[in-house]
């Protein structure tokens, strides 16, 4: 299981990768989804995602960064999400 701290970290890391800067990031219970991405730049994950295996988690939090750059679910935002997820997931295949 992974701490919150471990998880922030994690979060920081790939924002760097992904050339965002989240103004907050916060973990806490959430009751229907993963996580959140607010306009002001705050970004939320659900204290369930600790349990979750790495790349479930990386997937989550690559999709709230690139929501930092994209709003919506549009062309260019899954196709960043991809190449991201391929390049930086730790068991691609
Ligand atoms: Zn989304």
């Amino acid at each position: 299981m992974t701490t919150h701290e471990e998880l922030k970290i994690e979060v920081m890391t790939l924002a760097e990768e992904v050339g965002v800067k989240p103004n907050a990031i916060h973990i806490r219970a959430m009751k229907r989804k993963w996580a959140s991405c607010s306009s002001k730049g705050r970004l939320t994950f659900n204290e369930t995602l600790l349990d979750e295996p790495k790349e479930v988690q990386y997937k989550v939090i690559l999709h709230e960064l690139l929501h930092l750059k994209y709003p919506n679910h549009g062309k260019m935002f899954n196709i960043l999400l991809k190449s991201y997820l391929e390049k930086i997931s730790p068991d691609k295949n």
